[in-house]
């Protein structure tokens, strides 16, 4: 028997054929490219984390977690009558959202702006979703008739509209994301997927109530909480009540579920580190745009989007420096020449300029 034919015969061509999703080993660098919260907690706070972490019964499947989930519509702006799912971070939300709207008996669509967060494709792919990517404007702007005519054109059961964008950064008109949901009408939804609200600090959650076909996901992931692997997304109960069918048993982990409640109990310290890293927004994106040859466009989340003359030169010599950031030049045409930075403490942010200065001058 042939391994290569065994997986011929078994595994679908298009799984066969894309890579993983890579993530790269950030030994020895700065970690500037996944939009962490670099400030982990003081050490009186890790130890009480560690005390109710080891009190948690993981010789048991995990509990329900009604309660937790009680407490996050009610400390993160969940409006009254409107519940939440809880996902092993958003990108499982994704998928949860794409299986159950993919069909056997057509294709489903699942239309997004491009470029845009990368597994809105992948989850469409992998469910059996067609994937529409509407391009953005050169400002990154929604393409609003492009997109209104692609929706009246392809019927998508699922728009997704990061809010703020990434890898782009800004935030769509209101008025835009509001036709957009008027004319999916009651044939589509639209998701909201509001990641990077906490530096954002706008949000459609508290319109839920106006739009039976809105769904705002979040995470905790950017608040500071990326390890525990903690999304979660509200709507109509009747619709949350339909993806809650497909979402796997027991997805939120026990020693997640105690982390995140840990989490609402300090709710404050989070969001004084996410104000500081606005703050520290501010300042880097002035920083950069004092450099000659470098453009850095407007960002609501905790990321800055610049354009250099040669990007990928620009990466490398930056790794030689052990600072690691995202080159996003080959993504999408928009994107040519530009690269995405992490906002850190002023120490990294630093750290970062003077090899970017260095890296731009040799
Ligand atoms: N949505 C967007 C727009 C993102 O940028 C990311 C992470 N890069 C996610 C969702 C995934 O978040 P999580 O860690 O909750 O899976």
């Amino acid at each position: 028997m042939s391994l290569e034919s065994l997986i011929g015969n078994t595994i679908r061509p298009d799984v066969r054929e894309v890579k993983s999703y890579h993530v790269q080993d950030p030994s020895g660098y700065i970690k500037l490219d996944a939009m962490e919260n670099p400030y982990h907690l003081h050490q009186a706070l890790r130890q009480e984390l560690g005390q109710r972490l080891a009190d948690v019964a993981i010789n048991r499947y995990p509990p329900s977690y009604d309660g937790l989930r009680r407490r996050i519509a009610a400390s993160l702006g969940v409006p009254a009558g409107y519940d939440v799912l809880l996902g092993n971070g958003s990108d499982e939300l994704i998928s949860i959202m794409a299986t159950a709207c993919a069909r056997q008996d057509r294709r489903a669509v699942l239309l997004a702006p491009v470029p845009a967060f990368v597994m809105f494709q992948r989850s469409a792919q992998f469910a059996g979703m067609d994937f529409v990517g509407v391009p953005l404007n050169d400002d990154f702007s929604l393409d609003l008739p492009a997109m209104l005519a692609a929706i009246a054109e392809h019927k998508p059961a699922l728009v997704f509209l990061a809010y703020p964008n990434n890898p782009t950064g800004n935030l769509f008109d209101t008025a835009a994301v509001e036709q957009i949901l008027a004319a999916l009408g009651d044939t589509g939804l639209a998701v909201l997927d509001e990641a990077y609200e906490p530096f954002a600090q706008q949000s459609f959650m508290p319109r839920l109530p106006e739009f039976d076909n809105l769904i705002v996901m979040r995470t905790l992931s950017k608040l500071g909480l990326a390890g525990i692997r903690l999304g979660y997304m509200s709507a109509a109960p009747a619709l949350l009540a339909e993806f809650d069918k497909v979402r796997p048993p027991y997805n939120v982990n026990v020693m997640t579920q105690a982390a995140a409640e840990f989490a609402l109990d300090h709710l404050d310290i989070l969001n004084e580190q996410a104000a500081l890293l606005r703050q520290q927004r501010t300042e880097l994106s002035q920083a950069l745009a004092a450099l000659p040859g470098v453009t850095v466009y407007p960002s609501a989340a905790n990321f800055i989007l610049i354009r250099v003359a040669d990007a990928d030169t620009t990466h490398t010599k930056l790794l030689a420096h052990k600072i690691l950031i995202k080159n996003l030049s080959k993504m999408h045409s928009v994107l040519t020449n530009c690269l995405r930075i992490t906002v850190s403490t002023p120490e990294e942010n630093a750290a970062f300029l003077d090899a970017l200065k260095a890296s731009l001058a040799d």
